[in-house]
């Protein structure tokens, strides 16, 4: 049976319908959706000539460009595997796989 739904009800289907925006983006490094902060990363820096941008985390920017100089990730380019296979990206992704996707901490922090 077609649910008929008047238009003087506002909540039809999902309710609010300004309210969901474009769908989470799954951060290419770590794959968690990205939460508010989407940062647009070149996996190829852009001083070498990486004209392609990625969703990101900033947190997980940071640790990429920390763990990375920029020839390193020039040759890895849009590889993001051959990145995952860094041990101490490995180990950041493990690690931030269950915090909040807006979570946002400083690497010189450190929490246990
Ligand atoms: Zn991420």
């Amino acid at each position: 049976m077609a649910r008929k739904h008047s238009k003087h009800d506002p909540y039809g289907e999902i309710g609010g319908e300004d309210e969901a925006p474009a769908p989470a983006l799954p951060c290419w490094l770590c794959g968690r959706p990205t939460g508010k902060t989407i940062v647009w990363h070149h996996p190829v820096p852009k001083s070498r000539g990486g004209r392609d941008v990625v969703p990101m985390h900033p947190i997980c920017q940071k640790t990429l460009i920390a763990n990375f100089t920029n020839s390193e990730l020039q040759r890895h380019g849009m590889d993001v595997e051959s990145l995952l296979a860094n041990p101490d990206i490995r180990k950041f992704v493990d690690w931030v796989a269950n915090k909040d996707p807006d979570f946002n901490a400083t690497t010189a922090k450190k929490q246990r």
